[in-house]
């Protein structure tokens, strides 16, 4: 399968630095066997993929709406992300579910969307430090899973996203037993061909080993994927 390394690069940066990191991503993607992804906040969306045209590096959104339009004040819609020039879009992230009171239920409802508009999702789940600490991690992905993931998903692409919600940004990262021991949990509950990305502090100096734990097929890297050096490093790794 081939890896997938995809940048989140959150609600960061100006329109400037957007671009001039998409130009140094696509500068050094050459020669990378990988599959690149960045994902800009929403209005850069379509500047990115103009500066990626031609390239092989993708571009997708953040997020999107269930509904495909209408009156939702501050939303974007999956075709909406499509026309920009998306072609992946990360849903479900635990910043998500905190900030905006995601559920699983309207997770899958976005997806069903995403995909039915050209949008490969990539469905992020991920337990807490208290849920982690309580024995639950397991039980909590797989409910994730089960509730987010809609009918079509693998035959569709999609993509999974296992990250903890302890790691995200924290400079922490579970051992690689209990990265590989979720990882087959996932794996069993979705399929051989869907790939799983781990996602949570991914750094150029961890990369490696985490991207060599069987059923890793890639990572999803928000801090390090702002700096282009370091992502590209992540993705030599895969
Ligand atoms: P991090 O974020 O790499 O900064 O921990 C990962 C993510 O939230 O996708």
């Amino acid at each position: 399968m081939r890896p997938l390394i995809a940048g989140n690069w959150k609600m960061h940066g100006t329109l400037r630095e957007a671009v001039t990191l998409a130009e140094a991503v696509r500068a050094g993607a050459g020669g990378i066997s990988a599959e690149l992804l960045v994902c800009p906040p929403a209005p850069y969306v379509h500047p990115v993929a103009v500066a990626m045209l031609g390239q092989p590096v993708a571009v997708g959104g953040q997020d999107c709406h269930l509904a495909v339009k209408g009156a939702h004040t501050g939303d974007v819609a999956a075709p909406m992300l499509r026309d920009c020039g998306a072609t992946y879009v990360i849903l479900g992230h635990s910043e998500r579910r905190a900030d905006h009171g995601e559920t699983d239920a309207v997770v899958k409802a976005k997806a069903v969307t995403a995909m039915a508009h050209g949008l490969t999702p990539i469905i992020c789940v991920g337990e807490t430090l208290a849920q982690r600490e309580a024995g639950q991690a397991e039980a909590i992905v797989r409910a994730q899973v089960a509730g987010s993931l809609p009918d079509g998903f693998a035959a569709a692409g999609g993509v999974v996203a296992y990250e903890p919600v302890w790691a995200i940004g924290t400079g922490k990262t579970p051992s690689e037993a209990d990265i590989a021991a979720i990882h087959a949990t996932l794996r069993e509950a979705v399929g051989g061909t869907t790939r799983l990305l781990y996602g949570g502090s991914v750094k150029p100096g961890n990369a490696v080993a985490i991207l060599a734990l069987p059923h890793v097929d890639g990572a999803l890297v928000g801090g390090a994927s702002l700096v282009a050096e370091d992502f590209l490093a992540i993705a030599r790794a895969a």
